[in-house]
């Protein structure tokens, strides 16, 4: 899988894998973030899904690295299991708030050489009002003595620009390193990185910057699926990648808690987990849509 730069993507990153998937594990947050438009996910109906995904990768003959995000995924029905499962033939990643108690499991039981990295979301807003700061030190630390690569993203909602530096100052003091990630989509309004102001958008480079530098090398993931080195170009100016040519629907697919597997959007269907059914695109196709930045800026040539 080379892109433009005549990059490897799986011997760049030492990673071993033949296909990775954004999988939307399921909507379900127990925080209410006033930037998300996911929280509303309902309770899970059914406890055997896991299973059925795992049947598929598995029956795929193929290697997955999978970037298992939501809504929460530690509340999908026994995740600790599903990981132990996935993680016997696959490499995983993961978007978390961190605030499950599972996580002490996840970090005892998950051989940390099969997870690529764990993005923990800080939301600060929500964790101060669950009183959940020192949880996540805690957690944190745990994760990171049990070896596992960690990133705290913070999202740039407007209204958090002002404390971010404080914020930024605390954490690291506790030897936390927190990223600025750019809101992308519609809030209140007005499109998203587009309605920065000029203020914001310089103090976001700023502290993205400062970040990536203080983090230090092999802290700071700088390509993994969730590339926020990237948001300080995507603040400047939102990507179009409509006309090149993209590897995503051969190389890269996106999963949904239906089971409905697409080229990388909502809309181009190339299978479904519950059919058993996958059919990839044999080389790079034009893109024809729209999807998140960090899987174009990944899989476009
Ligand atoms: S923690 Fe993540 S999924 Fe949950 S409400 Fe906040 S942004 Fe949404
Ligand atoms: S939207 Fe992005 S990931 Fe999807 S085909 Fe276009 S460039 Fe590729």
């Amino acid at each position: 899988m080379m892109n433009s730069r005549g990059i490897n993507h799986q011997t760049k990153y030492n990673i071993e894998y033949d296909i990775e998937a954004d999988w939307v594990i399921g909507l379900l947050c127990n925080f209410n973030c006033e930037y998300c438009i996911s929280h509303t996910g309902k309770k899970y109906q059914d406890q055997d899904t896991g299973n059925r995904f795992i049947e598929f990768f598995n029956l795929s003959g193929k290697r997955w690295l999978l970037h298992i995000t939501g809504g929460e995924p530690f509340l999908y029905p026994n995740f600790i299991e599903l990981c132990v499962l996935l993680t016997r033939n696959h490499k995983i990643n993961l978007n978390t708030n961190l605030s499950s108690s599972l996580v002490y499991d996840f970090a005892r039981i998950i051989d940390p050489s099969k997870v690529t990295f764990i993005n923990i979301g800080l939301h600060i807003v929500e964790r101060e009002k669950y009183d959940l700061i020192n949880d996540f030190i805690d957690k944190y630390k745990y994760l990171k003595d049990k070896g596992f690569s960690l990133i705290v993203s913070y999202v740039m909602y407007p209204a958090l620009i002002s404390r971010f530096e404080k914020d930024y100052e605390y954490f690291k003091s506790l030897g936390i390193i927190v990223s600025p990630k750019s809101l992308r989509g519609v809030f209140f309004g007005k499109r998203f990185p587009e309605a920065y102001t000029a203020t914001e958008k310089k103090a976001f480079s700023k502290y993205s910057l400062t970040a990536e530098n203080e983090a230090g090398s092999g802290e700071f993931l700088t390509e993994p699926i969730i590339n926020l080195s990237l948001d300080r170009k995507f603040v400047e100016k939102s990507p179009n990648y409509k006309g090149k040519m993209c590897l995503a629907g051969k190389d890269f697919v996106r999963i949904f808690p239906d089971g409905k597997i697409t080229r990388c959007d909502k809309k181009t269907v190339i299978g479904n987990v519950f059919d058993k059914k996958l059919e990839l695109y044999s080389k790079a196709r034009i893109c024809d849509t729209f999807s998140c930045p960090y899987f174009c800026a990944k899989y476009s040539i």
